[in-house]
């Protein structure tokens, strides 16, 4: 393990896509460890709940993270000492540390069945008192225990949570935190199969890999106190938890498909580069000030725990979109010119095409619909159109048409001159003439992409509508 002054680190239970909430975990968790005082960002897979973990889910969880920039140092698919880095995979060590608090008797076998525990919550509901485990095996005697093993009864292994404490501890995002031990009962930490419970697991493995700061969400809030005194009785140290309130829509309500969060998978395939996703991200509930687009690299700089926000971060797909416009104007052309795949833009012209047409789009089916504006067909027009180039007239076009030149296309200095006109009235039938369309990009640089044939044509074609009625 190497010596980090700041380790945090993201533990995503791979059980489906990534959703912006985790994403938002395991940046904000990235951006600690990386700021000005150094530190590591671990990976760990929390998969031992066996039936809803994949592989498949862990997998492609490394290929978000690894597709965003997110890399890790300590981790899966990393050389080093400190792993494994799968729960599935730790079992033994898990096991060696159960027998400390059985022999102390902080940690207890409890018999009782799905069934039964589920009719005490029931029944705790139903009276209106918050759910806890009443303790029914706290007193077994050894005897006991050892009839029912021998009765073939496989029990959970519980913590005994000390009675009339208060745990104190400070909360790096909500300050200090109180929580009466009486209020909440003993806890699982090993399964009847005898597999690892999260609150153990989870708070063990902080604990091992040497983790100092733990940015997680608020539903994790009430866990916190539990894996305080967990630790504190197998005399492992604690990080230091902060919890981040939860994303919401702009109605308040959890975050959901109807507000327009979609897994980072589909919005990858949608075409949002990481830079858009990370610079929103990171601002979702962390304030940065007016610092414009960034790398991870400023970002984690400028990141501070103080900053970050405590009431509900509300998610905007506009602001999404805003950082994605500006994701745009900042990446290499030869990324966008990814973005044309196969659309029927000519080999030599497509690094011009995407400087040309960048400030217009935001995702790659509108880079595409451009393609095959200017070098497909042009739709139909419709009435407002044609009734703005039946303004102009057919004169204005065939005029345009004669000043094509065969080497240096059409001149906007000579046709303005030629006829006297400028602004609006030249660009809009210009445009609407060359593509279709009343807006887009720069007319001079649109120009530059069309051959003297193709421009002739469209001015042709308007010239013809121009004269229809
Ligand atoms: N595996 C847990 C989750 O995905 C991790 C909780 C934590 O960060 O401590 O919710």
């Amino acid at each position: 393990m190497q010596s980090c002054p700041i380790k945090t680190r993201f533990a995503p239970s791979p059980t489906g896509l990534m959703h912006l909430g985790n994403l938002r975990t395991a940046l904000f968790n990235l951006l600690l460890a990386r700021g000005p005082a150094g530190g590591c960002f671990v990976l760990r897979i929390e998969d031992t709940d066996r039936e809803r973990s994949s592989a498949w889910a862990a997998t492609a969880l490394m290929q978000e993270l690894l597709w965003l920039g997110l890399d890790w140092d300590e981790g899966p698919q990393r050389a080093g000492p400190g792993g494994p880095w799968r729960q599935s995979e730790r079992a033994a060590l898990y096991a060696e540390l159960y027998p400390r608090l059985e022999q102390s008797r902080q940690a207890y076998p409890c018999f009782c069945s799905d069934r039964e525990l589920q009719y005490q919550r029931e029944a705790q509901l139903a009276a209106r008192q918050p759910p806890r485990y009443l303790g029914t095996c706290r007193r077994l005697t050894d005897a006991e225990i050892r009839a029912r093993r021998g009765r073939g009864e496989r029990p959970t292994l519980r913590f005994r949570v000390p009675a009339g404490r208060t745990v104190v501890y400070s909360d790096l995002v909500r300050g200090e935190q109180h929580a009466a031990t009486d209020e909440f009962g003993d806890f699982i930490i090993r399964r009847a199969d005898a597999s690892a419970a999260f609150l153990f697991c989870n708070a063990v493995d902080d604990a091992l890999m040497g983790i100092t700061h733990v940015l997680r969400g608020e539903d994790h809030l009430a866990n916190t106190p539990r894996q305080l005194l967990l630790l504190e009785a197998l005399g492992l140290r604690a990080p230091r938890y902060g919890h981040l309130p939860m994303i919401v829509g702009l109605d308040g309500a959890p975050l959901a498909k109807r507000h327009g969060s979609r897994s980072v998978a589909a919005l990858r395939e949608a075409g949002y580069l990481p830079g858009a996703l990370l610079n929103y991200l990171a601002r979702l509930g962390h304030a940065y000030g007016d610092i414009g687009l960034q790398g991870l690299k400023e970002l984690a700089y400028a990141f501070e725990v103080q900053r970050i926000g405590r009431s509900p971060a509300h998610f905007d797909p506009q602001q999404l979109d805003y950082w994605q416009q500006q994701a745009v104007a900042d990446a290499p052309a030869a990324v966008l010119e990814t973005w044309l795949g196969g659309a029927r833009v000519p080999a030599e012209q497509r690094r011009r095409f995407v400087e040309v047409l960048r400030a217009n789009v935001r995702f790659p089916n509108e880079l595409q619909d451009w393609a095959e504006r200017i070098y497909g067909s042009l739709p139909p027009p419709d009435e407002s159109a044609r009734e703005i180039l039946r303004g102009a007239g057919a004169e204005f076009f065939e005029t345009a048409l004669h000043l094509v030149d065969e080497d240096g296309g059409l001149s906007l200095q000579r046709l303005r001159q030629v006829t006297g006109l400028r602004g609006r009235s030249l660009f809009l039938p210009l445009r609407l003439a060359l593509t279709g369309e009343p807006h887009g990009p720069e007319l001079a640089g649109l120009l530059m992409l069309m051959s003297p044939q193709r421009l002739r044509e469209r001015l042709r074609r308007a010239g013809e509508l121009a004269r229809t009625r």
